[in-house]
């Protein structure tokens, strides 16, 4: 007995296969098939899986051009009356040197710019901007929203559910004119949809509008690209905000009213 012990208690790693007992010390030759067998493929490996499915949508309405003036911000407000729920939040365009600021977490330093930039507001706001930013469908560098909740419920920290409803108005200063540049959008999104939420939606949004419409000193609807920072000579920089516009004959800078001043 004592003897049998004696060749059979073989630490298994001084052979460097794995738990092969050599057999009467003899060292076993790899073969062919022994390589399959200890080496499993990689479709039978058992694998747990994991998803998750993100879905978020927005609905923006035509532009309508408003004469500018004193209390443009409450006058943005009072375009939620009659649909938002609780208090809405202003939310100016983004400093310049925040322009790169992005909801998108991976995506460093902007969301650690975003969020130190943000974390002041309400969950309802931050909710929005995720919603309307990943979506693209504001430009947080130049345009100022006022935002707040419209349908739904939010849950018991303040963040909206899924198919809760966010939004409001989105206004920039057009650079020809000093006019501004108001529309309506909503959006929502989140872990799940509901078939019903769309058309909510749509009906806000319509209501809205008819409110942008309906301030005292709304001209007419426009049709207006996004004013792109200007990238070749000809464009005039904000000596009040730093925003580059990309219009050479631009007077008013899109992002924060003031006149262009040209050297
Ligand atoms: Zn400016």
């Amino acid at each position: 007995m004592k003897a049998l012990l004696g060749y059979a208690w073989v630490p298994p790693q001084v052979f460097g296969d794995g738990w092969t007992v050599p057999l009467f010390g003899k060292s076993r030759r790899k073969g062919q098939d022994q390589t399959q067998t200890q080496q499993p493929l990689l479709e039978e490996v058992s694998a747990h899986e994991f998803s998750l499915k993100l879905s978020y949508s927005a609905k923006s309405s035509e532009s309508v051009r408003l004469k500018g003036g004193q209390e443009m911000a409450r006058r943005l407000q009072s375009m939620l009356f009659g649909y938002v729920q609780g208090e809405s939040e202003l939310v100016e365009p983004l400093p310049v040197e925040l322009g790169q600021a992005t909801p998108f977490i991976a995506s460093m330093p902007g969301s650690a710019q975003w969020l130190k930039y943000h974390h002041n507001r309400s969950p309802v706001t931050r909710h929005a901007l995720v919603v309307l930013e990943l979506v693209d469908a504001v430009d947080p560098v130049f345009e100022t929203l006022v935002v707040g909740l419209l349908d739904g419920q939010v849950d018991t920290v303040g963040y909206p559910d899924y198919n809760a409803i966010v939004g409001g108005v989105a206004s920039h200063w057009d650079e020809m004119t000093g006019d501004v540049i108001v529309r309506a959008l909503v959006g929502w999104g989140g872990k799940g949809v509901r078939g019903d939420t769309d058309r909510n939606a749509s009906r806000i949004l319509s209501g809205l509008f008819i409110n942008v419409a309906g301030d005292n000193h709304a001209i007419g609807t426009v049709v207006v690209d996004r004013p792109q920072p200007a990238v070749g000579p000809g464009g005039v920089v904000c000596a009040h905000c730093g925003f580059s516009s990309g219009h050479e004959r631009a007077f008013y800078c899109p992002k924060c009213g003031m006149r262009m001043s040209r050297a």
